[in-house]
């Protein structure tokens, strides 16, 4: 640990820093520079950490770094069980007071309208049914078309209009540069790109090329006493800050990231819309602009800095709010890469989230996270009541 001395031990603490610092082991120094325009009378401050032992000192509209314990219990359990569950305990799944908006199938993610994908790869006729044993060795010596084809069985049959059946030898996608000898020329057959997630897959696919079966194991989740109570407490947390969002004149609308799932603290932000008269003032883009501000002030960390020194503002981290997130706010959480969303009150005509689109199910994104939508009653629904036209 590295203890300031000199002018680095009275640099007050802020949320909005304007000093940043990094350590330069070799030197033995810790180098401070300013992060913005500093105006004559400015008081230059740093940023200590997320886990203050002491009252913010600029707590101000979009930052409630040590908030305190929530002060109602709209969203309290109904059921004594859960509060009273040992946190490390399994919570049973049919009481979960959320649900999952589901945007993938469980199987068969590729196949979309009973269309499927397929890629051209080199086929050969078996000229002699007897040669197959021999053929199949051939391409298991030499791996032909290895791994690429390898949810395709190699050998297709066709029935012929003369009786018997045809025999057709899967080659590569490639075109095969060594071949056994006294084989006809081999010619291009399109053949599925994956393998068949489920029995209608089987059929499918195996109509253009018998096709392996291999349903997709799908990873159940499960979910701690400890965990319900802490994604509770999100909950309440939005719902506590957009109750103040809407006494201070603006539109009802929280979000929150809790800084680790064992923690209380974390950052909150609310719409601002109304105060600054910007129209892109949403929680969730004023909440993200204070993780970027919080992650820049520490030194910086190599574990968060990708090859290209794109920043990550929410890798694995959960957010909670209470109307489900607009289009532009659910792309800005899919480009941060969060985890879990979490939100009370669905936006049907505008939300990005599974209400009007789907953004972490769009094709050709490139990332997923998991949609929950709180399903347990909450008080102060009319209060925090917004025009269903809104963006959220
Ligand atoms: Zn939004």
């Amino acid at each position: 640990m590295a203890l300031a001395l000199g002018l680095g031990s009275i640099f007050n603490h802020s949320s909005h820093p304007n000093v940043t610092y990094s350590i330069d082991a070799e030197a033995e120094c810790i180098r401070f520079t300013t992060s913005r325009n500093i105006l004559e009378g400015d008081e230059l401050c740093i940023f200590y950490s997320h886990n203050l032992w002491f009252e913010d000192n600029d707590v101000s509209n979009e930052s409630f770094q040590n908030h305190e314990t929530p002060i109602s219990n709209d969203v309290a359990s109904p059921d004594s069980t859960e509060d009273d569950g040992i946190s490390t305990d399994l919570f049973p799944d049919d009481l979960l007071p959320f649900e999952s908006f589901k945007y993938l199938r469980d199987d068969g993610e590729e196949l979309s309208n009973g269309v499927v994908a397929t890629v051209d790869a080199w086929v050969v006729d078996i000229p002699e049914p007897r040669e197959t044993t021999t053929l199949l060795e051939f391409i298991r010596q030499t791996g032909l078309g290895m791994p690429d084809l390898q949810h395709l069985k190699r050998v297709r049959k066709t029935s012929l209009e003369e009786g018997g059946f045809k025999s057709t030898l899967l080659l590569s996608l490639e075109h095969p540069t060594v071949l056994p000898p006294n084989l006809p020329e081999p010619y291009i057959s399109p053949v599925p790109t994956s393998p068949a997630r489920n029995l209608e897959e089987v059929v499918l696919k195996s109509t253009i090329w018998p096709t392996v079966y291999q349903p997709r194991r799908v990873e159940k989740i499960t979910w701690t006493y400890g965990r319900i109570r802490w994604i509770r407490a999100g909950i309440q947390r939005v719902v506590d800050e957009a109750r103040r969002a809407k006494e201070m004149g603006e539109i009802p609308i929280a979000s929150y990231v809790p800084d680790e799932w064992e923690t209380v603290s974390g950052l909150a932000a609310r719409d601002t819309r109304n105060s600054t008269n910007h129209p892109l003032r949403h929680s969730v883009m004023n909440l993200l602009r204070q993780v970027s501000n919080a992650q820049h002030s520490p030194p910086e960390s190599s574990d968060n800095m990708t090859r290209n020194g794109q920043r990550y503002l929410l890798t694995s981290r959960t957010l909670f709010t209470t109307h489900e997130p607009c289009i532009m706010c659910s792309m800005a959480l899919l480009h941060s890469r969060v985890k879990d969303v979490f939100y009370i009150y669905p936006m049907n005509q505008t939300g990005g989230c599974g209400g009007l689109s789907c953004v972490p199910g769009l094709d050709g994104v490139n990332h997923r996270f998991s949609i929950w939508k709180w399903t347990s009653p909450v008080d102060l629904k009319d209060a925090l009541e917004v025009d269903p036209q809104l963006d959220a």
